[in-house]
């Protein structure tokens, strides 16, 4: 098992910020997992698991203990009929594309969603009406001496949220159930989708995708575009002038400023809507 010292997270993020890690370790197998896991035990050391840090906020003084990485270390698939099997670290837009190519419908909607299955599975990510919950047919975790299944029964999920996140599991691999389609419709889909994010996300900027969760009946975005918010900057993060549900890097942001800036809108949303915006984004590390 290799541990890299201090490895700085600001790398391991799609925001770009962040401090160092105290250690990574990137497993290669269950058995890897567990001894890290172990490890991590046994010199009394907080554990933080991670896969692309596409919804990952690090704080600038960096994570304490051992992070796991499950990413492209961990990252093979199989289709077998209608179904996937493939590991937490595969690309969730990597298993959209495999399913097109094997003329299966269902997954059109992760084509744009940056990060891992695992990190998909834990966040029940979901887009344009699609989300990875309905198509799981089994799960795999592993703890430190435990390796269990759920079925699609015990994966409770709902918007954003999973059994993953109460449960403090490692997912290692999952099965997802598809229908068999049409290819050219598929793709067509996949297309339009992806048209429809270039138009109106922020892609060529760094960002850690919506900041924050949707309430009930509410759309975030033309909230905050309300209160005056869109292109509003602290430092070196920016409400998105594109797209006001994004905060971006628009290079040097600190933490702190991403950090000062939610604290910011949420405040201004709370005073003028009265509502209390939650962020959709993980926020680790020191404090
Ligand atoms: C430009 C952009 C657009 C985005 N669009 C969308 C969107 O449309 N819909 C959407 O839902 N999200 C979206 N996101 C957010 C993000 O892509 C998803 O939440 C993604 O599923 C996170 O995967 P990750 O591998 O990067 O996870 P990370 O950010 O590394 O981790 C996220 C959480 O998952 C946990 N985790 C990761 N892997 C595992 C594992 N194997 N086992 C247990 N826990 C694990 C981590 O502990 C952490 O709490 C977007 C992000 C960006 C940057």
């Amino acid at each position: 098992m290799k541990l890299i010292k201090d490895y700085l997270m600001a790398d391991l993020t799609s925001l770009g910020v962040g401090g160092p890690a105290d250690l990574l370790c990137k497993p290669e197998s269950i058995p890897e997992i567990q001894a890290a896991l172990k490890y991590a035990r046994e010199h009394n050391l907080p554990v933080t698991i991670i896969g692309y840090g596409s919804n990952l906020l690090v704080t600038d003084k960096g994570i304490r203990g051992l992070v796991i990485q499950l990413a492209e270390n961990f990252a093979k698939a199989a289709v077998s009929g209608t179904k996937i099997r493939a590991a937490a670290g595969c690309l969730f837009s990597s298993l959209s594309k495999l399913a097109c190519h094997h003329s299966l419908t269902g997954l059109e909607f992760a084509v744009g969603i940056p990060g891992s299955l695992g990190g998909a599975i834990y966040m029940n990510a979901g887009a344009y009406g699609g989300e990875i919950g309905p198509l799981i047919e089994e799960i795999t975790w592993v703890t430190e001496d435990k390796t269990g299944v759920w079925s699609k029964a015990d994966f409770n999920y709902s918007y954003r949220h999973s059994r993953v996140q109460t449960d403090k599991v490692i997912v290692v691999e999952a099965v997802i159930q598809l229908k068999p389609g049409n290819k050219k419709e598929i793709l067509e889909k996949m297309k339009e989708l992806q048209a429809k994010r270039h138009e109106l996300q922020p892609l060529d900027q760094p960002s850690a995708g919506s900041t924050f969760k949707r309430p009930p009946g509410l759309y975030v975005g033309p909230m905050i575009e309300g209160a005056n918010l869109k292109g509003y900057k602290i430092g070196g993060a920016q409400v998105s002038p594109k797209h006001a549900g994004f905060i971006v890097n628009t290079g040097g942001a600190t933490a702190q400023d991403v950090l000062d800036l939610i604290a910011h809108i949420q405040k201004t949303i709370k005073d003028m809507y009265d509502v209390d915006l939650q962020p959709e984004l993980r926020i680790v590390g020191e404090k």
